[in-house]
C-alpha cells in the first residue's frame, strides 16, 4: 500500500490536539479522492494504516461494546452487580476520550441514571442512551426492541449463523 501516515497528517489535522474528537474519515476520503481509489478500498486503507481511533472509529468501537456488555449483564443483578455497574457508567463518563462527548454525558446521567436492575431494563437504558446521541447528531433512532437481536442473539432471519 502506498499510503503513509505522513499523507494524512500534513493537513491541518496535526495542529489538532484531539484525535478522538475530531473525524479523520475527511483526510482518508480527500486522499482516496486525490490517488483515485476507489471507496470500497477504504476500510482496508484504515486497517493498514493503524492510525489512533478518530472520533467516529473510537465511538463505534465503544457502542459495540457498551451494547455488547449490556446485552450479557445478568438477568437478576445481585444489587453489588447493579452499582458496580452505575459506577462503572459514572466513571466511563470522567474518562471518555472525546471530551465534548464525555461532558454531554455527564449532563445527561444528571438526570437519566442508569437502569441496572436486569439485562433487559439496562439493555434498554443504553440504546435510549445512544438514540439521544443518534437524534443530537442527526443519525437515525434504532429499534430498541431489535437491541438483543443486533447485540447478542442475531437477526431472527438467520443472517448471523
Ligand atoms: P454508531 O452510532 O457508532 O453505532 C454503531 C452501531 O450500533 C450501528 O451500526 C447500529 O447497528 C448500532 N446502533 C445504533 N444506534 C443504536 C442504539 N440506539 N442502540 C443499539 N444499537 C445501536 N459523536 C458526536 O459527533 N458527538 C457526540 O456528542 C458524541 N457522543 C458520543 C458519546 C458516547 C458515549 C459515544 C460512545 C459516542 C459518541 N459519539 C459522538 C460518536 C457517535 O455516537 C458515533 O459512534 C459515531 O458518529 C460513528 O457512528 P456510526 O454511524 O458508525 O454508528
Amino acid at each position: 500500500m502506498a499510503a503513509s501516515m505522513g499523507d494524512f497528517m500534513s493537513g491541518p489535522g496535526r495542529s489538532k490536539p484531539c484525535r478522538a474528537c475530531t473525524d479523520f474519515d475527511s483526510y482518508v476520503d480527500q486522499y482516496m479522492k486525490e490517488k483515485k481509489l476507489p471507496a470500497t478500498m477504504k476500510a482496508t486503507l484504515k486497517d493498514e494504516l493503524q492510525c489512533p481511533l478518530d472520533k467516529n472509529d473510537l465511538g463505534r468501537n465503544t457502542w459495540s461494546f457498551l451494547h455488547t456488555m449490556a446485552a450479557y449483564f445478568p438477568n437478576k443483578p445481585s444489587s453489588m452487580q447493579q452499582s458496580d455497574m452505575k459506577q462503572f457508567i459514572h466513571l466511563f463518563s470522567k474518562f471518555y476520550p472525546c471530551d465534548y462527548c464525555a461532558e454531554d454525558l455527564r449532563e445527561e446521567l444528571k438526570t437519566n441514571q442508569p437502569d441496572t436492575s436486569s439485562q433487559h431494563a439496562f439493555s434498554q437504558w443504553m440504546c435510549r442512551l445512544h438514540n439521544t446521541v443518534n437524534v443530537k447528531i442527526g443519525k437515525p433512532e434504532f429499534d430498541c426492541s431489535k437491541v438483543d437481536e443486533r447485540w447478542r442473539d442475531g437477526w431472527k432471519d438467520g443472517s448471523c449463523g
